[in-house]
């Protein structure tokens, strides 16, 4: 008979036994935030059946529009893990303040950052969504949790994941030991260890960015999306294949399984945001992961996982995917930036080239 495979619980339990030290309270976190991910995964998959279609009317306090699921997965991810005492407080993209354990429940060690539903305009077209979710130490726990106490650099998670919510629900992990991914079996609700050790291919044709943005770009971008385009014909002497599923838990999860690059790059369409991506709960876990993948996660200008963060809500720019990809736009910036990079900088090149060349 083959080997059976291992529920992500007897997966966190031998990782814990690694650690003789463990008290076993991450253990027990970690199963919370695996209730959390299967309840939104059980309402997501109901659809239309749950009366949780559309706009919730609300805006969320990153000025956009709130989906009814996005309160109810939040409200999931609050109730399901505020219970446990492992916790000194939550962060998430559709609260503008943290939220302390309530008095009810004892406090615990951990802070938990998440949005709850990634991608969340993909819903209403029956297009994969996911969760995302970070846990890092609280630095006192002898008082309520404030802002400050998340702001943390990405290189001090202790766990970062997200659950991808496709033709089949996945829990991808890194504990800071590689990446692996668990399938969620419907049958009898346990998520099983079938992806062990994801690695990021580091051979890669394809790329992701929302091209709409095109003019907004800034010239690093701009020319590495140019030879993309260029294909056999340009300096990379290859083709290239583009994508865009409008949803970061499924755009990371491809290029894990695929390799790839996706950039949600610094723009010009407005300048007092720059980025799109969220440091604390999307840009900081999914470095992290690609980072365990053996990829990179980088601004453009530098490790997403060493930006320390200013605010909650703070915005970054993020490119991420197979490292000589990475390593390739990072020495755009730079050229860039020491103005090496003419003709992609001057004015003239950015208005007759790219998508209107021809
Ligand atoms: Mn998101
Ligand atoms: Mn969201």
């Amino acid at each position: 008979m083959p080997a059976r495979q291992k529920t992500l619980t007897e997966f966190i339990i031998q990782e814990q036994r690694r650690y003789p030290e463990a008290s076993g309270d991450f253990t027990a976190l970690l199963n919370y935030v695996r209730l959390a991910c299967k309840r939104i995964s059980f309402l997501v998959g109901r659809g239309a059946l749950s009366n949780l279609a559309g706009g919730s009317g609300a805006v969320n306090v990153q000025g956009e529009k709130q989906m009814k699921l996005d309160v109810v997965a939040n409200d999931i991810f609050l109730e399901t893990s505020e219970y446990g005492g492992h916790l000194a407080g939550m962060a998430s993209e559709e609260m503008d303040d943290p939220y302390p354990i309530p008095p009810q429940y004892p406090r615990g060690k951990y802070l938990l950052a998440f949005d709850p539903l990634d991608g969340s305009s993909n819903i209403d077209v029956n297009a994969s969504v996911g969760s995302i979710f970070s846990v890092l130490l609280a630095p006192d726990t002898t008082r309520p949790v404030t802002v400050e106490d998340f702001l943390q650099p990405g290189a001090r998670q202790l766990c970062a994941g997200y659950a991808i919510y496709g033709p089949t629900t996945m829990l991808v992990l890194t504990l800071g030991n590689g990446v692996h991914g668990f399938t969620l079996d419907r049958g009898f609700g346990e998520f099983m260890l079938t992806h062990p050790q994801m690695r990021v291919p580091q051979e890669t044709s394809e790329f992701a960015i929302n091209a709409s943005n095109e003019r907004f770009w800034e010239p690093p971008v701009q020319r590495y999306v140019t030879e993309c385009r260029a294909g056999r014909s340009g300096p990379r002497e290859k083709d290239f294949n583009m994508r865009w599923i409008a949803c970061l838990v499924a755009e990371v999860h491809r290029i894990l399984v695929r390799g790839g690059l996706f950039m949600y790059p610094k723009d010009s369409k407005d300048p007092s945001k720059p980025g799109r991506l969220r440091l604390l709960y999307e840009a900081s876990p999914m470095a992290f992961i690609i980072e365990q993948a053996g990829g990179g996660a980088s601004t453009g200008r530098g490790r997403v996982m060493d930006v320390v963060p200013d605010s909650l809500h703070q915005r970054v720019p993020l490119v991420l995917g197979s490292l000589e990809e990475i390593e390739r736009i990072e020495r755009y910036h730079a050229e860039h930036d020491q103005g090496l990079d003419l003709p992609f900088s001057s004015p003239l090149f950015r208005e007759r080239s790219l998508f209107t060349e021809e």
